[in-house]
């Protein structure tokens, strides 16, 4: 599965951070959201699949499953 970050879209609230720290984290200077693992491993499809949802913004996207 392969996760991406609208950054326009982004307002930094950083749940996704809170849902998935492996592979999502937030800019230090805007707070918006860096992807860590573009390529989520199996392991983590959930949890990276949490945080798209609970992005407040609809701000992620998955790219490919
Ligand atoms: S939860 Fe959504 S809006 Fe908030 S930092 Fe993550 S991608 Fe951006």
């Amino acid at each position: 599965m392969k996760v991406d970050v609208i950054p326009d879209v982004c307002q930094g609230h950083a749940r996704c951070q809170d849902r998935c720290p492996e592979v999502f984290s937030t800019d230090a200077v805007e707070g918006k959201c860096v992807i860590l693992m573009a390529d989520v491993p199996p392991e983590l499809e959930q949890k990276a699949r949490l945080a798209v949802k609970n992005c407040p913004e609809g701000a992620l996207i998955i790219v490919s499953d």
